[in-house]
């Protein structure tokens, strides 16, 4: 008897955990300023609350107890959004995390009812593959339960996908059939359409320049030296396996996070009770993974930067041999820094290498004050926050002579030089208190700028938004704590201490930074007037040799009728795809 009732009283205690407590929680009245650290709401986890200089907060992060999916959310009075996020490493230079996003939202039955569901509900999306993430992103203006709609059934069709094999082909890369409307004739044909896109991708100059930096820092097997996008000669040879063993090892609730920005009428219970229940839903053995889904890039090697300075030669195609080109010098992925060594690297990079007030401006680009003249029009320079944090600085439009390595060391001299000039510039000087001033009025753009920034709708679904957001949120996870400023107010105001001191502390950074202890690599584009003629030769003997193949698997001599059955194939898999 007794055996009996305790086994009730635990059914029921089951019963009650597993069904009422999210229905007790949902009732009570939650708002932001209460959250706790690791409170438990619903199926989530507090982890930080986000506060714009210690006012009312203006969201938080939650992780999903059983996934460990990260959930941001915002309160941002706008039309409900979300912006949702998946680490997707790059395993090969196949592009395999451009095909999914290409394919998940819109191939097979679940991709294509994403679409029509958007179109009916008066949503708009975008999507983008990153280095290492790729970002699919919506907003409806048709209220917040279509809102949850689109999210589950996206997020649905992300995770359990069923477009065909053939399906994946004519969206990477297929050999297609045409007919001539004149004459009848039936004549092969490169089609794809994420091939096609990374075709035109590395004709232009950034695309081979990239890929080729990329190998240089990191070495040819590297999730960050990778194309995600895919490299034409390996997206020809990615078979329908190798997208779904990607899909397979990355498209999982412990590997993802979502940030949504959703208006106040909507209470934050009502908010999480819907979200726990869409992804009891959509993953219901959802595992919690040993790694942060915010820490994924952690993961990744730092090179052992000993081959440095390397400098290389790609090619664009253009009829005019003097076009001129690109030119762009990284450092190598050795540094470890933390926010505020970032946030004081990105000032100092934007006053050295951006705009016409920046040192490199005057060096290379104003001919009052050039040291040499390498007909660039414009200056640029950033950190990555990949793997290393490798440096960047570019030279838009240099002349076609620049592209010798005689060249190129000479102004990546001037370069180094100028960070040499910084670094001497003795305490008190007056050199280095202009250098500050500049500094300084950046401080305050920057400012503004993030001011700016988090008053304003995310913009979430439109093409075009970047991952402005996912990246703030993410150093703001890299610092840590529950209270996480969204200004970064503590950080800015310790590099302006750094800038109104006397004292040169850029000598100390500079070499914190390893600025002046490896040479950078560097990589410029030359135009190049026989590429495309190249390239259509290169296409034309792969169609040949399909050609050949065709007639061996059709078993005929005759190249015509191997292309009518061949013809008769492919528009039959295509009928089973529009089924
Ligand atoms: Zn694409």
């Amino acid at each position: 008897m007794l055996e009996k009732l305790l086994i009730t009283l635990l059914i029921a205690l089951n019963f009650y955990t597993q069904f009422c407590f999210p229905k007790l929680l949902a009732n009570q009245n939650i708002r932001l300023s209460d959250l706790k650290n690791h409170q438990k709401v619903v199926d989530f986890t507090v982890e930080a609350v986000y506060e714009v200089d210690n006012q009312k907060p203006l969201g938080a992060r939650f992780r999903h107890n059983q996934s460990g999916f990260v959930l941001d959310l915002l309160r941002i009075q706008s039309v409900p959004q979300a912006f949702m996020w998946v680490n997707s490493h790059p395993v090969s230079d196949r592009g395999e995390p451009h095909t999914l996003e290409h394919l998940l939202l819109g191939k097979g039955t679940k991709g294509r009812y994403v679409a029509s569901l958007e179109e009916m509900s008066l949503g708009n999306s975008s999507a983008f593959t990153a280095q290492l993430r790729t970002c699919y992103h919506f907003h409806t203006s048709a209220g917040s339960s279509v809102f949850f709609n689109l999210f589950q059934t996206k997020l649905d069709a992300m995770l359990h996908p069923n477009f065909s094999d053939e399906e994946i082909r004519r969206e990477v890369r297929n050999m297609g059939i045409t007919n001539d409307p004149v004459d009848g004739s039936l004549s092969l044909e490169e089609k794809g359409t994420v091939y096609n896109e990374m075709v035109s991708s590395f004709e232009r100059p950034w695309g081979n320049l990239y890929f080729e930096l990329g190998k240089m820092i990191y070495g040819h097997d590297h999730p960050s030296a990778y194309s995600a996008g895919g490299y034409p000669t390996a997206i020809r040879e990615m078979k329908p396996e190798h997208i779904r063993n990607f899909h397979n090892s990355t498209h999982h609730l412990n590997n993802m996070g979502a940030i949504m920005a959703l208006p106040s009428e909507l209470s934050l219970e009502t908010v999480i009770v819907r979200i726990s229940d869409i992804l009891k839903i959509v993953e219901p053995d959802a595992k919690y993974g040993s790694v942060h889904p915010d820490d994924a890039n952690n993961l990744l090697s730092i090179p052992d930067g000993k081959t440095t300075g390397t400098l290389s030669q790609v090619t664009f195609p253009h009829m005019n041999k003097n076009e001129p080109g690109l030119l762009v010098f990284s450092w190598p992925a050795n540094r470890t820094l933390d926010s505020k060594q970032n946030i004081l690297l990105d000032l100092f990079l934007q006053t050295l290498a951006s705009g016409q007030t920046s040192n490199l401006y005057r060096r290379f680009i104003d001919s009052q004050t050039q040291t040499m003249d390498i007909g660039a029009t414009s200056v640029f320079g950033w950190r990555s926050d990949e793997a290393g944090e490798p440096i960047f600085i570019g030279l838009n439009s240099v002349h076609r002579k620049t592209g010798d390595a005689g060249m190129m060391d000479s102004i990546r001299q001037v370069i180094l030089d100028e960070i040499q000039l910084i670094s001497n510039y003795p305490d008190g000087s007056d050199e280095l208190s202009e250098f500050n001033k500049r500094i300084e009025s950046r401080i305050e753009e920057y400012r503004k700028e993030i001011t700016d920034f988090f008053n304003s709708p995310p913009r979430f679904g439109y093409r075009g938004t970047g991952s402005s957001w996912m990246k703030h949120l993410s150093e703001l996870h890299k610092i840590g704590g529950f209270k996480r400023s969204l200004t970064f107010s503590e950080y800015f105001d310790w590099a302006s201490t750094i800038v109104k001191s006397n004292k040169n502390h850029w000598r100390e950074m500079i070499n914190n930074w390893k600025l002046l202890n490896d040479k950078p690599f560097g990589v410029v584009t030359l135009p190049d007037p026989g590429y495309l003629e190249q390239k259509r030769y290169e296409r034309d003997l792969r169609i040949e040799e399909y050609k050949t193949m065709l007639m061996e698997r059709y078993q005929t001599n005759d190249i015509h009728n191997a292309l009518l059955n061949y013809q008769e194939d492919y528009d039959g898999n295509t009928a089973v795809i529009k089924k």
